[in-house]
């Protein structure tokens, strides 16, 4: 078949997706009882008749999920709902002990906001990042491309778990999930390919991070997004019809799904061939999709005002006060580092990839103003460290102030840059308890820059070759390089090159 008259039919079609975004909060209890929210505890054991939902039992909200939504809803600049009703939102499951679920209906606590998808990188002069080997990293931060607004952001609880791999002829069900904390995200319709679902999740992952909210673990399940996904003729101003896309357990597969469906919904389309709407779910092994439910089959949750909890009030001075006390933020650090530091949009974006990093970095920073250096190091020796020895930072063996004592030996001259990263920082984090200065001495290191020494090495470089002398004075400025050559023989590589240079030009100039 020929490829570009397929392509060209896929590019009559314009893609429509929103996701709903899962966000399982951190908090220590569920969201309407004191049970415990650990992960990885024997199944039902966090289990208490108000998860249960037994009768006479009473709910009571969890304060630190208002404190989490309005967090989140600051950070995405939504509107936060002064008056918020729960709601109980009926059906039956077996993971839903209770036959409903309380959650947030007409009066969802944040409205409106957006999430700003990075600019796509602007590789810095030359075509490659600066921090040389580390391309792979995906820098995002500050700089949006485009804004995906959302619709809105609610409280919900989470179900139990139904487990169909553990034995032969029983689903078991676990309900440590059940009443487990969550806050549900919803997009407008308007990101527009499986690549742009890709970044708006990895943007949201990191803020939920930052914000110490969710540890957005999408394997776990403490993250999870519905995709919905329609296609329709370019120029066309109605949504097709939609499906539902389901199960999906990193990023990376959500836009696999996506891409699939957007494919699979042109070919229909192309074909003219109907379909239901209907909920489908991934398969990872073959990156496929498959029907689980059409829309017949659609539940009618009968919502109502939960009459157990009483509506919550977000007063203007608590949303100040979370406000406050918010952590810094990856948009606010990428655009300090870029704007205040000089830094490029890939470093900024490599040191604000995760909190702990930029964390290290900002403390770096508090013991030096080479900002540059700083960050040459961390977005260099330090991430091919983390990626070698495959840990994080927070098990990365030196102090901010060790590798600062690092960068200020080598700004004083007292050693070179290429010792400092390829002798002393590998020895450094073998034995962090020595200091750098003492490693550079026992290693012999330390740059001669004591001018008396220089001045007799570059006295007998000088004396060496007097043609040489002759020529450099017609005007061949270039031959001092083979002078500082025989000066850094003479010292046996030691001469501190910028002083020794500066010796050698003084001394030929007046020569
Ligand atoms: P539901 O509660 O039935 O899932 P919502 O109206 O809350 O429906 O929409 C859920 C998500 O689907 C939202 O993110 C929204 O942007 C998205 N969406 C709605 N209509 C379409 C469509 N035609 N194509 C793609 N996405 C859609
Ligand atoms: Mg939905």
């Amino acid at each position: 078949m020929n490829l570009y008259l397929q392509m060209s039919v896929y590019d009559k079609y314009e893609p429509v997706i929103g996701l709903e975004v899962h966000i399982q909060l951190l908090t220590k209890s569920k969201a309407y009882s004191s049970d415990s929210t650990e992960y990885g505890s024997l199944p039902n054991t966090n289990v208490s008749v108000i998860t249960l939902g037994h009768p006479g039992t009473l709910p009571r909200a969890n304060k630190r999920t208002v404190e989490f939504a309005v967090r989140l809803g600051i950070a995405c600049n939504c509107n936060i709902t002064r008056e918020n009703q729960y709601a109980r939102k009926n059906y039956f499951y077996p993971d839903m002990p209770k036959g409903y679920q309380i959650t947030q209906d007409k009066t969802p606590i944040c409205t409106g906001g957006w999430i700003e998808l990075p600019a796509p990188l602007n590789p810095p002069k030359g075509g490659k990042p600066e921090s040389g080997a580390h391309t792979n990293i995906p820098p995002s931060g500050g700089g949006g491309a485009k804004r995906i607004n959302l619709t809105r952001i609610h409280w919900e609880e989470d179900s139990g778990k139904s487990m169909h791999d553990q034995d032969p002829e029983n689903t078991l069900i676990d309900l440590n999930r059940a009443g487990v904390p969550l806050l549900e995200m919803v997009s407008e319709p308007e990101i527009a390919s499986g690549e742009e679902a890709y970044k708006y999740l990895t943007e949201v992952r990191k803020l939920v991070r930052y914000l110490d909210i969710c540890d957005g673990n999408m394997e776990e399940g403490s993250l999870r997004c519905d995709a919905n996904i329609s296609v329709r003729l370019k120029g066309v101003k109605e949504f097709g019809k939609r499906v539902e896309v389901k199960n999906m357990n990193s990023i990376r597969n959500v836009q696999k799904a996506i891409d699939h469906e957007i494919k699979r919904l042109i070919d229909l389309a192309e074909r003219k061939e109907d379909f239901e709407q209907e909920t489908r779910s991934f398969d990872a092994t073959t990156g496929t999709t498959f029907s689980m439910r059409s829309k017949e089959q659609a539940h009618d949750y009968r919502y109502f005002p939960e009459p157990d909890l009483q509506p919550v009030l977000v007063e203007q001075n608590y949303i100040d006060e979370v406000r406050k006390n918010l952590p810094p933020l990856p948009d606010a650090l990428f655009k300090k580092y870029t704007k205040e530091f000089g830094l490029s949009d890939y470093d900024a974006g490599v040191l604000t990839d995760t909190k702990e990093i930029a964390l290290y970095f900002e403390k770096l920073v508090s013991h030096t103003s080479n900002y540059k250096q700083a960050s040459n190091w961390v977005t260099g020796s330090v991430k091919s460290y983390l990626n070698e020895k495959a840990v994080e930072i927070d098990q990365f063996p030196l102090s901010t102030e060790q590798l600062s004592e690092l960068i200020k030996i080598v700004e004083d001259g007292k050693v070179s840059h290429s010792a400092a990263s390829q002798k002393i920082f590998p020895a450094l984090v073998v034995d962090p308890k020595k200091s750098p200065i003492k490693i550079a001495e026992e290693m012999n290191l330390i740059q001669e820059s004591d001018s008396g020494s220089l001045t007799e090495f570059a006295k007998q470089a000088i004396a060496k070759y007097p043609e040489k002398v002759a020529e450099y004075k017609t005007g061949k400025v270039g031959l001092i390089g083979l002078f500082m050559g025989e000066v850094m023989k003479l010292s046996k590589g030691k001469a501190d090159p910028k002083i020794a240079n500066q010796i050698v030009k003084e001394m030929l100039d007046k020569n």
